[in-house]
């Protein structure tokens, strides 16, 4: 099944779906793990900086194989992708689905190349994800000034035909000072003004009743990167710290358990099941 069609079937029944990012062998045998356990489908993404890190087609062979391997339903994704020359990469390389991500340019620049992937997406039948409004990257700062226009979100959808839009409704993309509050009326107009599936970024440190209400208002996929990164590395940091052990198959999966952990905990909120 295409992920636009999975989309279309989890929002007939208000469920979500997680976009997990894996940057190794362990982070991914982590979601996997969690998702096989919890009986889910999955979104394995790839950003930039992993691809570069591991390689476009061995992270993309190492997500499909193990796939295939641990039987879960699953699509692997580009997240944030900042050009239409990685979107097309990793298009012939097999991803089932691309995040373009023209955020942070002028309103028509970020239509143009969104357009232009969409177009390209299309030979391929692969999803398009494209992002409007400001969901400040790590470091940035947060601004509500640069929350998602329903009016604009419209215009962007129409002129652009993608799959999925990523909606900018008060959440950022690491961890948080305090607590963020979604504006969660403004995500209902979004979802009232157009039909396309509604991505929430930045899902790391948001409480489960917040991401189960922005799923009941419209959100269908939620991304999850900084939790599971930051939870891999203080385990290992932990075991290390008491441990002389140098056989590495012996000390990661202490670390990957937690991914484990930790990513079933989020299936379960996004299954929405009340
Ligand atoms: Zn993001």
């Amino acid at each position: 099944m295409k992920l636009q069609e999975k989309f279309i079937e989890l929002r007939n029944k208000r469920q979500g779906i997680l976009g997990t990012n894996f940057y190794n062998f362990e982070t991914l045998k982590g979601v996997l793990f969690a998702a096989k356990a919890t009986e889910q489908p999955i979104i394995l993404q790839l950003t930039k900086s992993s691809i570069n890190y591991m390689g476009l087609k061995a992270a993309f062979n190492l997500a499909k194989s193990m796939l295939d391997d641990h039987g879960v339903e699953g699509w692997i994704h580009l997240d944030h992708g900042d050009s239409y020359e990685l979107a097309a990469q990793c298009l012939d390389v097999g991803f089932d689905s691309v995040m373009i991500d023209a955020s942070e340019q002028p309103l028509n620049d970020n239509i143009a190349i969104t357009s232009k992937v969409v177009k390209l997406a299309k030979n391929y039948g692969a999803n398009v994800e494209a992002e409007l409004g400001y969901i400040a990257k790590l470091g940035q700062d947060k601004d509500e000034n640069g929350f998602t226009q329903p009016e604009d979100a419209k215009q962007f959808v129409e002129s652009t035909g993608i799959d999925a839009l990523a909606v900018a409704i008060g959440t950022a993309h690491g961890f948080y000072d305090k607590t963020p509050k979604l504006d969660l009326k403004r995500l209902s107009d979004i979802a009232s003004a157009t039909d396309v599936t509604l991505v929430l970024h930045g899902g790391s440190g948001i409480p489960g009743e917040s991401l189960r209400q922005a799923i009941d208002r419209g959100i269908c996929k939620i991304n999850l990167a900084t939790e599971i990164k930051n939870i891999f590395m203080q385990t290992l940091k932990t075991k290390l710290a008491t441990n002389e052990e140098i056989d590495l198959r012996k000390v990661f999966p202490t670390a990957t358990d937690q991914v484990v952990k930790l990513v079933m905990g989020k299936l379960e909120i996004v299954r929405n099941i009340k």
